[in-house]
């Protein structure tokens, strides 16, 4: 096996990302094959805990409270509903279960409580579970290692440059930061981004080179395609066409060698041919389900055709590393501390955004 490189530079991997595509694919395929087993593709399922009403201005999400999209709230779902989900994904093949809520970051309190409650639910049901919840504190990541988290998820989104051309809500330090409270833990790291937002090449590579220097790299790394919902200041981006994704796949597998790099939003626009080349790519999990938080994903029962098509098949729980125990909430030895920290907002002003955030509102009237 060769060695893992964590000091990758912006040149190197454009120069990756833009090599002829067949030397692109050949070499992406060939480190694949070192480090995974090809013909085994991760399958997670995705489950919006907690639906919009959100305080952030991500520009690519319609579960922002401040744009106007047909999205339907909901509160923090239940355990039991929860469970439920949770034993419906595993019936069809998944074997992880990743909870989103849409929160700017984790509140000691009732609800992380109850989120609590839901990991040690679903490990015990013998699945992976991630969630993915906002900003976090080194005590709230070992509250939720403690109950069984198997992975946190917290993009990074794009390059720290383009960063300040998407959100003005919070800063990209803090991203990293949660990161780093993440992996004071046993649980594992995903972290990706999506392509299509308007960003340059340069801020493609400038986002792997966020992910693949971080050390150790993210165990996971999700790509997205940007899924331009109207209403949301990204709702004119032209579709993410199918060649740059297997080459973001292809250059994502190349530098970050042991990750899964994972297909996530913009699935749907895909053709099974374009996928089967991402898998070839390295590409080695999927999101499964008929909804991505709150955007359409292909169905289940498509997917699973797919993977007959292709000969591959799912991989199995706590293949990449072991279960982790549940320790009970009377157990615990980290407490609910009632952190209030301070996570920057650095309140710039970007026009898109605040012109999406005006478009809805009814007219003023002035006489
Ligand atoms: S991406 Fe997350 S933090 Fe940003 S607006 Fe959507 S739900 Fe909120």
């Amino acid at each position: 096996m060769s060695e893992i490189k964590h000091n990758w530079t912006k040149e190197e991997i454009l120069e990756i990302y833009n090599k002829p595509l067949m030397e692109l694919l050949y070499e992406a395929a060939t480190v694949h094959r070192k480090y995974h087993d090809p013909n085994t593709v991760q399958v997670s399922t995705l489950l919006s805990i907690k639906t919009g009403g959100c305080s952030e201005d991500c520009g690519y999400c319609p579960q922002a409270a401040r744009y106007h999209t047909n999205i339907e709230g909901n509160d923090l779902m239940s355990v039991q509903q929860v469970k439920a989900q949770a034993l419906r994904a595993k019936a069809s093949g998944s074997s992880r279960v990743c909870m989103g809520a849409a929160w700017r970051n984790v509140k000691d309190g009732p609800e992380f409580n109850e989120v609590l409650e839901m990991v040690r639910t679903i490990n015990k049901l013998d699945m992976e579970v991630c969630c993915t919840l906002g900003m976090l504190t080194e005590n709230q990541a070992k509250r939720l290692a403690e109950a069984g988290l198997y992975a946190y998820n917290h993009n990074l989104d794009t390059s720290e440059e383009y960063y300040k051309e998407v959100i003005s809500t919070r800063g990209y330090e803090d991203r990293l930061k949660t990161i780093e409270n993440v992996r004071k833990t046993n649980v594992t790291v995903c972290s990706g981004g999506i392509i299509g937002m308007g960003e340059k090449l340069e801020d493609r590579a400038g986002m792997l080179v966020a992910l693949s220097t971080l050390n150790p790299q993210p165990e996971s790394v999700p790509i997205n395609a940007l899924v331009a919902v109207e209403g949301t200041p990204m709702e004119n981006e032209k579709p993410v066409e199918i060649w740059e994704m297997i080459r973001m796949v292809a250059t994502t597998r190349i530098v970050m060698p042991e990750t899964q790099v994972r297909l996530s939003a913009g699935r749907t626009q895909m053709s099974r041919e374009g996928q089967a080349m991402c898998f070839f790519a390295g590409a080695n999990s999927i999101f499964a389900g008929d909804k991505l938080l709150t955007t359409p994903n292909p169905d289940v029962n498509e997917d699973m055709e797919m993977f007959k098509i292709l000969g591959v098949n799912p991989q199995q729980p706590f293949i990449k590393k072991a279960q982790p125990k549940t320790v009970e909430a009377e157990d615990s030895e980290y407490k609910d501390l009632g952190e209030k920290p301070k996570w920057s907002r650095p309140g710039h002003t970007i026009d898109r955004n605040e012109e999406a955030k005006e478009k809805g509102k009814p007219a003023k009237v002035s006489n």
